[in-house]
């Protein structure tokens, strides 16, 4: 697949994006956030409209502060709740007023939005498309730009530096191959994702993206045709990913593929292997990268891992 790269942005100031487009990215690098979290400014009549405020880090709020200069924040748009897109909503939000925008039905049970969207809704010239599939709250935001035309802020549905990762329950590959599909039907021109640089001609990535996928989910049937097999063992045959979250990621795609091969018949779970180990992600992870992995998110590779699949009769 071709993705982007970039060289690493400047931090603390906004870099324009298009006319009336900004953005701030975040102090969040990571294997899987790229540089950071992108936060959009948008420019209107009624002053600024961001696309996800990032992560919940002070500094990253005063850089958004700093950026807004004279401008006053009127809405705070979110593309999901993941906590590197929805950390910094309440302190952007007592430090400005603003209003918060998301999805009717929020992932996060402890978040709600001061303002409802659906599929379509329109606000300050944006227009919501529900794009579920990494997760199920997640918007993308369909926008005009003259001189540019018809742009789609992306989220993380499609990034243009890398593949997203699926990760069931909230994360469904049934609803993101739809996704994927929803977006080769419009025409947007360019895309904003909520990680990595502006991407043009979107749709060249999309068809890859959902190539990419309909070959893995070929190799896990095919892996399957030797016989049953559990979450771990696949994610260890298929990926060969090395560093920990790489390897919890691939692992979560791999669950989602068989989920939605499950609920197309085409294979059958069975009762999981025996967990017997202690929760540990991988027993030659340095200590001090052992003890930043939650235990919730130790149990459930752990468990997920030893679920097990085999080929439908
Ligand atoms: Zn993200």
């Amino acid at each position: 697949m071709t993705f982007l790269t970039e060289t690493e942005p400047k931090r603390g100031i906004a870099l324009d994006v298009l006319p009336g487009i900004r953005r701030v990215v975040a102090r969040n690098p990571s294997v899987m956030t790229y540089f950071g979290t992108n936060t959009y400014l948008i420019s209107g009549d009624d002053g600024l409209t961001i696309i996800d405020p990032g992560p919940d880090d002070d500094q990253h709020v005063q850089d958004l502060l700093k950026a807004a200069a004279a401008e006053p924040i009127t809405r705070l748009l979110l593309t999901h709740t993941h906590s590197d897109h929805l950390g910094a909503t309440a302190k952007l939000q007592a430090a400005t007023g603003a209003r918060v925008y998301g999805y009717r039905h929020p992932a996060k049970a402890e978040f709600e939005p001061d303002v409802k969207l659906d599929d379509g809704s329109t606000v300050a010239g944006l227009t919501a498309v529900h794009t579920p599939g990494h997760a199920a709250d997640h918007l993308s935001f369909a926008h005009h730009v003259p001189g540019t035309g018809e742009i789609l802020f992306s989220g993380d549905h499609v990034m243009s530096w890398s593949s997203s990762i699926v990760s069931p329950p909230d994360g469904d590959m049934v609803d993101y191959y739809k996704s994927l599909e929803l977006l080769l039907g419009r025409h947007d021109t360019v895309y904003l994702s909520g990680h990595g640089p502006l991407l043009r001609q979107p749709r060249d990535l999309v068809r890859q993206l959902l190539s990419h996928r309909q070959r893995r989910e070929a190799t896990i049937l095919a892996a399957l045709q030797a016989g049953q097999s559990s979450v771990a063992a696949l994610a260890e045959q298929l990926y060969h990913k090395t560093d920990y979250r790489l390897k919890i990621a691939a692992q979560r795609n791999v669950l989602a593929h068989l989920l939605k091969l499950a609920h197309e018949g085409r294979v059958v779970q069975l009762e999981p292997e025996d967990v017997f180990a202690e929760p540990c992600i991988n027993e030659d992870l340095p200590p001090e990268d052992a003890k930043s992995i939650k235990p919730a998110i130790a149990a459930m590779f752990l468990h997920d891992g030893a679920r097990r699949f085999a080929l439908a009769a």
